[in-house]
């Protein structure tokens, strides 16, 4: 037998390891298309139940859009079901390149790229364009998957403590004579739901002859008044050299990712990042799909102004009932409760109530910052939100937490 009982012991010492650490992390099973409302199975075997959703990246509730799955069901009519191809062997078909230059149009960008994921944009960018005589300098919070892309470039690599833009420009100072100087940042960072400060970030770069990359992806489609992103917000549209997303939250949730930007650097990408060159092509029903995404929200804001509302409204709701919420803007609101614990006992009791809201706890969050993270979606209709807060006053009473300093409950539960 090639799978022998010392080999499998090895592994099986391993994950329950990771049991006994407590951040197993068991699949919750969804038997229903994604919206605000969903059946759900979990655990396993309990039966399906109807929940509310709080915890998708569902943002402008495009997932399940009648208009989106109609045009997908067009794709696959006209350009089939697969490509069975790379790119630039026989995988770009005319509606990929209606795709790109949708994406170049939205993010008011010079050339667009699609990737299989934005995992791939990010692992595969920074090596097609930088060498060892470039430097790379990151925000400390970025996605897992840019750490990844910057691991496998050749070029150094530093980082800036989260947003502390004196330590970017201390950084930068000290990196002046590389070649070519990157600074990387999320647009929105998915743990706080706080906004990059792009605005400065250019205006270092500027100063200091450096690039900026940006990763929008828990943007894109939905912050700034037409929903361009972070760059929109901060009132830098096309002045950010180098942008990744995925067109797997806001922007219909289905797969794929882009790096968008300088047309040189877009082009080096189709030379040489190697996702590109290697997997394949985003299938033709994903496409259309996408394609008809961009189409309704470049012709209308109707569905981020929506969730601005509900993310107006859920963030006063919150604060008001007493829950303390990470401040900001964006549709991710963290509700913080220190304890670890108290995250998990209370993401249950929500469930119970039918609320699905996950908590996170180290080390997805640094220790002491347990928090349930909640995230508003344009598919949420006032009376969701109001159920949901019900559950969330009724578990805060239980716990005895509303009103409640941070130091009065990490006293009471600890960190
Ligand atoms: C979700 C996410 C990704 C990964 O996107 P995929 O298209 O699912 O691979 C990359 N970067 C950031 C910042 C993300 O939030």
């Amino acid at each position: 037998m090639a799978f022998q009982d010392n080999i499998r012991d090895i592994f099986k010492k391993e994950l329950n390891g990771i049991r006994d650490d407590g951040i197993f992390k068991a699949e919750r099973i969804i038997c229903a298309p994604q919206s605000s409302e969903i059946e759900v199975e979990f655990p396993a075997g309990s039966g399906k139940k109807n929940v509310i959703n709080m915890c998708a990246n569902n943002y402008l509730g495009l997932s399940s859009h009648p208009d989106v799955i109609k045009a997908a069901h067009q794709g696959l009519d006209h350009r089939g079901y697969g490509m069975s191809s790379v790119r630039f062997i026989c995988g770009t078909q005319d509606i990929h390149k209606e795709l790109e230059g949708k994406l170049t149009k939205f993010l008011g960008t010079e050339d667009t790229i699609l990737f299989p994921s934005c995992m791939d944009a990010n692992a595969g960018v920074f090596e097609a364009i930088l060498s060892d005589e470039d430097i790379m300098i990151a925000d400390r919070l970025v996605h897992a998957s840019i750490v990844d892309g910057m691991r496998l470039c050749k070029a150094q690599r530093d980082t800036y403590k989260h947003s502390n833009m004196v330590h970017l420009e201390e950084k930068l100072k000290l990196h002046q004579k590389a070649r070519l100087k990157v600074i990387i940042t999320d647009g929105s960072f998915s743990m706080d739901g706080d906004l990059a400060k792009l605005d400065k970030i250019v205006e270092l770069a500027e100063k200091y002859g450096a690039m900026v990359f940006l990763d929008d992806s828990h943007a894109s489609g939905f912050i700034g008044k037409t929903g361009r992103g972070t760059q929109e917000y901060c009132d830098v549209v096309g002045k950010i050299d180098i942008i990744t997303t995925t067109l797997g939250k806001a922007l219909g949730g289905a797969s794929g990712g882009c790096v968008s930007g300088r047309k040189e650097i877009v082009e080096l990408c189709r030379q040489k990042a190697r996702p590109y060159l290697f997997s394949n092509t985003i299938p033709p029903v994903v496409v259309s799909g996408a394609i008809k995404v961009l189409d309704i929200i470049s012709k209308t804001t109707e569905r981020r102004d929506k969730l601005e509302k509900n993310t107006i409204f859920w963030r006063k709701s919150l604060t008001e009932a007493g829950f303390i919420i990470k401040d900001g803007e964006t549709p991710i609101v963290p509700v913080m409760l220190f304890n670890a614990k108290l995250s998990q006992d209370i993401a249950k009791d929500l469930y119970d109530d039918g609320i699905y809201a996950v908590g996170f706890f180290f080390p997805v969050v640094p220790k002491g910052q347990a928090r349930i993270r909640t995230q508003l979606s344009a598919a949420h209709d006032i009376f969701h939100l109001e159920k949901a807060l019900d559950a969330f006053v009724k578990a805060g009473k239980k716990y005895d937490i509303l009103g409640k300093s941070k130091k009065e409950i990490i006293e009471r539960y600890g960190d």
